[in-house]
């Protein structure tokens, strides 16, 4: 929802039409951009018919709104008119009125749950609801409830202590396996955000702290046991009595999916070109925060466009490809390099670009399903990338060559309109030459007659050219990238062709 195109674009077959996970984007009729949206929600009007009133919205009262012309939908106990909206919505009407006159919170989040309604739905609110609604919102559960994780012993806890300069929270995760990426952790004025990744669930350490403390903090992970040390430092010298006011959702353990997003503001730190379009951007994280991006996982970023918050996903890349990464500036954590197509008429991409060095943006923490352990059992990986698809690949590359050696090839399949699109193009092609198992085929859509390599577009035939197992029984991992159509396309031939769903791979949002 709400992140629509200007209407001259998309193209039909345009990732923009269609939205991830396959649910089909309609077309909008001339004036139904996000930035018309945008300019009616400030035009002054009433766009809830209440005038400006708030109202207590009880269940039989909401159930009566539920026809186009007058279409009311509950989100985490916030009711909203979004009548005015139906014409605006990528998704189309049909998708909206799946929620009229209910509580759509489940829907929204299946679909969309990283889209900021609160601001982009704020002129259409109507009130609260005046009874529960049956989703809880987030972040408001009991202290230490348990959600989705199987067993009440298995909730992470924590206890604290201090020396005359330092305070140190330690965080029992009762997880095996722990590593820097499954900790995140934000220290902001003296607010302490502590998020631990169990599986598919989230333990959240959220305390307003006793005293001030310095800017930059440290993160020591016992991987075996389990155990992460979060150390703060005094800005004074002074006993505390206690660690801090917990904060609403502290020592909470719920559904990752349940947590909302957490963004910090990070520094534009340079900006370079790739190709004619595309750019590579480099991120500095703020000291008081300790994140790492998982390989193949995107985060979303956050910019106010308008006095409309709008979010995209982005998915971290290298700052470059190649088989050493010791140099420090590469593996610091501190800064996020991030690939990224500015469009003609893109909303948030014109926006992103007109950045300068020293600006900030906002950056959520990261999301996304690819676990590395599907790569470590593979023989032969296949990356499928089309356009800025490529981004996924990037660590993925450099984990399969740097860290698998039961691996045997590794084939990077990469789908460009022109010549001038494809992406680092010469490390690619390095790449290739210094690690045998590893080989790209470059293949172009729109190429100028000079162009003496593969041309066409994602088919049966080119994939059953490209795709083959190196051994009869061998272990096989296929990863897709790109516009939604190309993914689904691809996963389409590929099961022709034989492959299991868990043999591919799909990037998505
Ligand atoms: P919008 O205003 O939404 O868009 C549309 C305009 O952009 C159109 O008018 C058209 O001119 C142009 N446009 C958009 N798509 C196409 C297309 N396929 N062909 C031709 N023209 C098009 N993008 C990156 O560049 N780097 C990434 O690392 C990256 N990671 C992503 C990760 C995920 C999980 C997902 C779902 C998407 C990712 N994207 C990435 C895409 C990104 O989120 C935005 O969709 C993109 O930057 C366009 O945003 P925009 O607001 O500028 O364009
Ligand atoms: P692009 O330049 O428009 O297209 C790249 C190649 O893909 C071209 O050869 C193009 O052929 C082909 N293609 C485009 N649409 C197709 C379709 N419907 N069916 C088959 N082939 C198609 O791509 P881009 O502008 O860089 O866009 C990249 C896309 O990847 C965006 O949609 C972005 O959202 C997505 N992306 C997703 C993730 C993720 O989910 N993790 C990460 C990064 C990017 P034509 O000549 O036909 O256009």
């Amino acid at each position: 929802m709400l992140n629509v195109p200007p209407q001259a674009f998309p193209a039909p077959s345009s990732q923009q039409r269609v939205a991830v996970g396959g649910r089909a984007k309609v077309p909008l009729k001339p004036g139904r951009s996000l930035m018309d949206w945008i300019r009616l929600t400030k035009s002054g009007k009433d766009l809830t018919g209440l005038k400006g009133r708030l109202i207590e919205v009880t269940e039989d009262e909401l159930a009566k709104h539920n026809k186009k012309e007058d279409c009311w939908i509950c989100i985490r106990g916030f009711v909203y008119n979004v009548t005015p909206y139906m014409e605006y919505h990528p998704g189309g009407e049909d998708e909206l009125m799946k929620a009229a006159g209910a509580d759509g919170t489940d829907l929204f989040d299946q679909v969309h749950r990283w889209v900021n309604y609160e601001s982009m739905l704020k002129e259409c609110l109507v009130g609260r609801m005046a009874v529960k609604p049956i989703a809880a919102p987030k972040g408001m559960l009991p202290e230490k409830k348990v959600l989705g994780a199987s067993a009440k012993d298995l909730t992470p806890s924590y206890d604290w202590f201090q020396t005359d300069s330092l305070i140190t929270i330690v965080i029992y995760t009762k997880q095996k396996d722990m590593n820097a990426e499954l900790v995140i952790v934000d220290c902001q004025d003296k607010r302490l955000r502590g998020e631990i990744i169990v599986d598919n669930d989230s333990y959240l350490v959220e305390l307003d702290l006793d005293h001030a403390v310095q800017e930059d903090l440290a993160v020591n992970i016992a991987e075996k046991v389990g155990k992460v040390e979060i150390i703060l430092k005094k800005k004074d010298n002074i006993h505390w009595k206690m660690l801090g006011e917990p904060l609403e959702s502290h020592s909470t353990f719920i559904k990752r999916t349940d947590r909302g997003l957490f963004y910090r503001k990070c520094k534009l730190i340079s900006k370079t070109e790739v190709t004619h379009d595309t750019k590579l951007f480099c991120l500095m994280l703020p000291k008081s925060t300790h994140l790492r991006v998982p390989t193949g996982h995107h985060v979303y970023l956050k910019q106010i466009i308008a006095g409309t918050e709008v979010v995209k996903p982005y998915t971290p890349v290298l700052p470059f490809l190649s088989l050493d990464f010791k140099e420090p500036s590469c593996h610091d954590g501190i800064h996020i390099y991030l690939m990224i197509k500015i469009y003609s008429c893109g909303l948030f991409t014109q926006a992103l670009d007109h950045l300068h060095i020293g600006d900030y943006i906002s950056v959520s923490n990261p999301e996304g399903s690819f676990k590395k352990s599907q790569v470590q059992t593979s023989e032969d990986l296949f990356l499928l990338a089309a356009g800025t698809g490529f981004t996924p690949m990037v660590k993925l590359l450099n984990f399969a060559l740097t860290e698998v050696s039961c691996l045997r090839t590794v084939k990077l399949i990469f789908f460009n309109k022109t010549e001038d699109d494809i992406l680092w193009r010469n490390q690619l092609e390095q790449l290739a030459l210094v690690d045998e198992r590893f080989e790209v085929q470059f293949i172009l859509s729109q190429p100028t007659k000079d162009w003496v390599g593969k041309q066409g577009k994602i088919s049966s035939s080119l994939l059953s050219e490209f795709v083959k197992r190196s051994r009869k029984e061998s272990k096989v991992l296929i990863c897709i990238c790109g516009p939604t159509p190309f993914t689904e396309q691809g996963v389409q031939y590929l099961k022709v062709l034989g492959y299991s769903q868990e043999e591919i791979h799909t990037f998505t949002a």
